[in-house]
């Protein structure tokens, strides 16, 4: 129950101090995941700008045209990014499933439509975020799921395989989060065409990292809007944007496929409704966030940091590559990298999950994912200092479980309560 008297502010912060002794700290650069670090001054104008974002809404940006304008640059800045034309129009979401779940309602929307589809398909790789399921769940549409390649990119021609009249959508990431390899987007784009469906690029991952890779000289495979073909892209500011929580932005090729994901009634005893997206409320403080993160760093800004999380993730894969008994999987070049149990060791593989309780035990946090059995880094700029540190403990803990197994074999990537 909650109790019938109130408590101080003070003593409420006090409280909230308690409960997160045991959160991992991130702050420290100990979580490969789930917080990216772009350093202090990006702290504080993403925390000043919430302190006075904190209260708006922009359920109804008439009444705060400032969230309005906001979402409207934020958006026109990514399309930038990510190479759209003058008629590539978006919206913010509040994370990467938010976006997923719009793309793939479009997508349904569209084949209704254009195609008079009752029955809609989608065509996932296995590596595909789980957010895609989640939004076939949703949505009511049948999900064909494929293999990947041993490369673990997505295998065109098993996708084509499953391609037919009811497809609405076909499903690339850039990257895909397990192994963090790019898909053939413009393969997979071509293959959506052939049947008149939508091809999503899920770029929650790299969509601020593959624009500033590229930049930096980086080897990138042709992923945005300049492949023929392409109808949206998901790309989350709260990731390698380095913003806080609570917001993505959802991308389409033009303002006519972006009406496939928006409701609007007008039939209501409130009045007129229209909503661009799945919240009502839409809270004002992560939408300002993302604004004055971007206009903070500029290109400039995420240049330097693409530049320390890929250089960290680097000297990452060489440090696992040179230690017997764990290797990387598959050849991902960016900042995402899982790392297995290596079977061709002198010693033999090691359990990687024991790895990771010696690792937690040591303060550091890794998701745990399979098949198969790896633990997974999202590497960003605030890895970067305690790098050589984390080479140590990983060194150590390698030898510590060398001849021990986990008893709990669960994955983690989310959680329920
Ligand atoms: C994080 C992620 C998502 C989902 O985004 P959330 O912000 O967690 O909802 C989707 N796809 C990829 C590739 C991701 O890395």
């Amino acid at each position: 129950m909650l109790p019938v008297a109130g408590r101080g502010v003070d003593d409420v912060l006090a409280e909230l101090a308690l409960k997160r002794e045991r959160d991992v700290d991130w702050a420290s650069g100990r979580a490969f995941g789930m917080v990216y670090d772009g350093g202090p001054s990006v702290h504080e104008v993403a925390e000043r700008t919430a302190m006075a974002f904190l209260h708006e809404n922009a359920l109804n940006t008439k009444a705060f045209p400032s969230l309005g304008s906001i979402q409207s640059e934020v958006v026109r800045w990514t399309a930038g990014l990510l190479h759209g034309s003058a008629t590539t129009s978006g919206f913010l979401t509040s994370g990467g499933t938010e976006s997923i779940l719009c793309a793939v309602l479009a997508a349904r929307e569209r084949g209704r439509a254009e195609r008079g589809i009752t029955a809609p398909e989608m065509v996932v790789a296995e590596s595909a975020h789980a957010a895609f399921h989640k939004a076939a769940h949703l949505f009511g549409i049948t999900v064909r799921k494929t293999a990947v390649k041993p490369d673990w990119t997505a295998d065109v021609d098993a996708m084509a395989a499953v391609l037919n009249a009811n497809t609405v959508l076909v499903v690339g990431s850039a990257p895909q989060y397990p192994q963090g390899v790019v898909d053939p987007i413009p393969e997979i784009a071509a293959l959506a065409g052939s049947v008149g469906a939508n091809c999503h690029v899920d770029a929650c991952m790299g969509g601020f990292v593959l624009p500033f890779a590229e930049m930096l000289g980086r080897d990138v495979p042709p992923w945005d809007f300049r492949v023929e073909g392409v109808t949206s892209i998901s790309a989350d500011v709260h990731k390698l944007g380095y913003a806080p929580k609570g917001v993505s932005v959802i991308l389409h090729a033009s303002a006519e496929l972006r009406a496939y994901q928006t409701f609007v009634f007008d039939d209501w005893l409130g009045g007129f409704y229209a909503s661009p997206s799945i919240q009502g409320t839409r809270p004002g403080a992560p939408m300002a966030m993302a604004w004055a993160v971007m206009r903070h760093l500029g290109v400039e800004g995420y240049l330097a940091l693409t530049r320390t999380a890929l250089e960290t993730a680097d000297r990452l894969r060489a440090a696992i590559g040179s230690i017997d008994g764990i290797r990387v999987v598959g050849g991902g070049a960016f900042h995402l990298v899982a790392m297995a149990g290596d079977p061709d060791a002198n010693g033999g593989p090691i359990d990687v999950f024991a790895l990771g309780d010696a690792l937690q035990r040591r303060g550091w946090f890794h998701d745990r994912q399979t098949p198969p059995d790896s633990l997974h880094s999202t590497v960003s700029n605030g890895n970067a200092a305690v790098l050589d540190d984390y080479i140590e403990a990983l060194t150590e803990s390698v030898a510590e479980v060398r001849d021990t197994t986990a008893a709990d074999r669960s994955t983690n990537y989310a959680t329920l309560e």
